[in-house]
């Protein structure tokens, strides 16, 4: 399938900033790890600080507001408006769809350039069974009030063998909502609801195989993008031909949890690997060894980390490791709306 793939930005720095790890629902693959990410709520003065830190250090960054929910933050429309005066490029906000403390009348169009909400199936049965009772409508909902504010929207699905068989029954849903911009997200092993616990209701929210990947997803995707929407999902695997690039060389990502923490590499953040943290208001690097140590080692299979944490990924379905190799978690393919 011939989506093109983005390469790394090397202009635009992108921070994701963790304002708080608290939530009102328990998704099945939820990826915050209290343990490793804190419970605290960061309060506003410390954000706008931070915030300074980023916007002298990467000016003009794009800034993802996300938790936990974010939205359960009642400072959160201040921390947008700091944002804004602080010259972030753009600014978006990662909800589940409750959209707590009235954010939409708190915050303007003008003021935050997307809401992106989370939904893991095309029906209430499917995605309630991952994110929790109610929760589809709740997340439909809040689309149509985001919509009916004109607020820009988009939708991030994370496939799993739970919701693969969906993933083409998104394309109507996403057109009758309006929603711009379609983010199909692969299930890590992140966080505390890695898979390999087993389940208490018998639900199996697991990986889908690399063949399954490779034959679904992509046509899935360009089908969604045929009825309007712009549809970005990861690589994950690369042929022989495709150059292998580690975006934690190469581009400039910084995900920052409320402990302080800050990573250039999302699958390190199980791991207290972090290359960055602050120490109250300044941002210092940390002793080695540390993710960064990482970034460097070429290994056949790819990715690094992903080796580490998850040995076997590909070997184990997909016929042998020469095959594939796995991409950098942040290597896209976007296929514009048509
Ligand atoms: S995945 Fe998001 S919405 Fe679900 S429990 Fe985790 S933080 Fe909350
Ligand atoms: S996912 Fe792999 S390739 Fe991407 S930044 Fe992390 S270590 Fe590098």
């Amino acid at each position: 399938m011939g989506a093109p793939t983005v390469e790394f930005s090397r202009q635009a720095a992108n921070v994701f900033l963790h304002l708080l790890t608290r939530c009102n629902l328990r998704c099945r693959h939820c990826y915050i790890n209290p343990e490793q990410h804190g419970r605290k709520r960061l309060p506003l003065d410390r954000i706008e600080s931070w915030l300074t830190v980023f916007a002298s250090r990467s000016p003009g960054a794009n800034l993802v507001l996300l938790g936990g929910e974010p939205t359960l933050h009642p400072d959160l429309p201040r921390v947008v408006r700091c944002a804004r005066r602080l010259g972030f490029a753009s600014i978006t906000i990662d909800t589940n769809g409750y959209l707590f403390n009235d954010i939409l009348d708190r915050v303007t169009s003008a003021e935050v350039n997307v809401f992106s909400f989370s939904l893991d199936g095309a029906t209430a049965e499917t995605n309630d069974r991952i994110r929790g009772k109610a929760s589809y409508e709740a997340c439909l909902n809040g689309i149509r009030r985001a919509r009916a504010k004109r607020f820009h929207t988009s939708l991030i699905y994370t496939v799993s063998r739970a919701n693969l068989g969906e993933l083409p029954a998104m394309g109507p849903l996403l057109e009758e909502l309006g929603v711009e911009r379609f983010f199909i997200q692969v299930l890590g092993l992140r966080g505390k609801a890695a898979p390999a616990d087993g389940d208490p209701d018998g639900l199996e929210v697991l990986q889908v195989s690399p063949a399954e990947w490779l034959e679904r997803v992509p046509a899935a995707a360009e089908a969604i993008a045929r009825r309007g929407v712009r549809v970005i999902y990861p690589k994950v695997f690369l042929n022989s031909d495709e150059k292998f690039e580690c975006a934690g060389l190469v581009a400039d990502n910084y995900f920052v949890f409320p402990n302080g923490r800050v990573y250039r590499c999302p699958l390190c953040e199980d791991y207290p690997v972090h290359s960055l943290e602050f120490q109250g208001d300044r941002l210092v690097e940390r002793p080695r060894l540390n993710e960064s140590d990482f970034f460097r080692l070429h290994i056949a299979e790819g990715c690094v980390m992903d080796a580490l944490v998850q040995p076997g990924h590909i070997a184990g379905d997909a016929g042998g490791a020469s095959e594939y190799r796995i991409a950098c978690c942040l290597l896209k393919e976007e296929i514009p709306p048509h």
